[in-house]
């Protein structure tokens, strides 16, 4: 058995099942089988090499920030690029950032060099390897537009460069969605002078107005619809999504896309609203809403 081997041939900088309730944001998910955060790239790639060997599934971790692990937890490793893939260098013209950097200090290194390019990070908490998997965005911005170049690691082990233009990025999405064969490693970022986007406190107090975070969420459930010219929180809102709720999983007054677990929700709670709404706004609107979020 797959777990068998690798009980035996544990690497000691692997843990055993470890709640990945702790690693989402949403703090809902069962036990990653083995559970790693590795502390530098051999680190890493001692780590992927063993899971190659004993045959197991891998899933990456930002901040858990936009995703759903089942109850039942991650029958495999589970790797968290955390505060250890957390470098930053910027030399006034452009921002080299490791994978494990949390958003805010993007906005605020380039704030500090004299560019408000990023600001529309503030607010979204997320790492930097997460967001470019996610092509994370506000305010008429993505994380790509200031992309020049990044690297990535390949399953065996390899580091690969490629230029910004040769990677799709797309609303909500990149080519390194969809499965661990591209680990995004570090990335490089223009500041762009004239950006001109509202400062950070300004974006900090819109965001609060207009999302709730005073309890656990993912941030925006399902992706804006572009048949309709309507947002998923406007068509949410119009089939009375607010305040509908499963177990301990309810949808935001503040904004029906966003559903919050307001204590011990399970996965199965926050899949069955999601469901259910997916649904009403089918039945009322013909549209399909497509989440957003990760669901493992
Ligand atoms: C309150 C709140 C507000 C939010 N607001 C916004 C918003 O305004 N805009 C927006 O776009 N998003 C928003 N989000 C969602 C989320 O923060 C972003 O999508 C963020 O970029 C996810 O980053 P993460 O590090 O948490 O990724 P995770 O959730 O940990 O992972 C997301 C995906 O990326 C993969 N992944 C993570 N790191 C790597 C890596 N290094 N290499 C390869 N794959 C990797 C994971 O396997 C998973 O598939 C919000 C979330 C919350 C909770």
């Amino acid at each position: 058995m797959v777990s068998t081997v690798a009980d035996r041939r544990k690497l000691d900088i692997v843990k055993k099942d470890v709640p990945l309730s702790g690693f989402t944001t949403w703090n809902v998910g069962g036990p990653a089988r083995y559970f790693c955060e590795p502390e530098s790239l051999k680190h890493l790639r001692k780590t992927i090499a063993f899971a190659e060997e004993c045959g197991l599934e891998t899933l990456f971790l930002g901040n858990g920030s936009n995703l759903l692990v089942s109850d039942e937890g991650f029958d495999g490793l589970a790797i968290r690029l955390g505060p250890s893939f957390g470098d930053l260098e910027n030399d006034g013209d452009k921002i080299r950032v490791s994978a494990g950097t949390p958003l805010y200090k993007v906005a605020d290194a380039a704030s500090k060099a004299g560019s408000s390019c990023f600001n529309f990070l503030t607010g979204i908490p997320g790492t930097v390897g997460g967001g470019l998997v996610m092509n994370a965005g506000a305010f008429g911005s993505e994380i790509s537009d200031y992309l020049t170049k990044l690297s990535y690691l390949d399953p065996q082990g390899g580091v690969h460069e490629v230029s910004r233009r040769d990677v799709e990025f797309n609303y909500r999405s990149s080519p390194f969605q969809g499965g661990p064969d591209k680990i995004v490693l570090e990335a490089e970022f223009e500041l762009v002078r004239d950006a001109n986007q509202p400062d950070m406190g300004e974006i900090l107090e819109l965001r609060r107005e207009k999302f709730p975070y005073s309890k656990p969420s993912a941030g925006s459930v399902f992706k804006n619809p572009t048949e309709v010219n309507m947002t998923a929180g406007q068509l949410l809102d119009e089939v009375g999504a607010k305040g509908f709720s499963v177990g301990n999983a309810v949808v935001s007054h503040q904004h029906a896309n966003f559903i919050l677990n307001k204590g011990h929700a399970t996965a199965k709670n926050i899949q069955k609203v999601i469901d259910i709404l997916r649904n009403r706004v089918y039945k009322e609107f013909g549209v399909t809403l497509v989440t957003e979020i990760v669901v493992i």
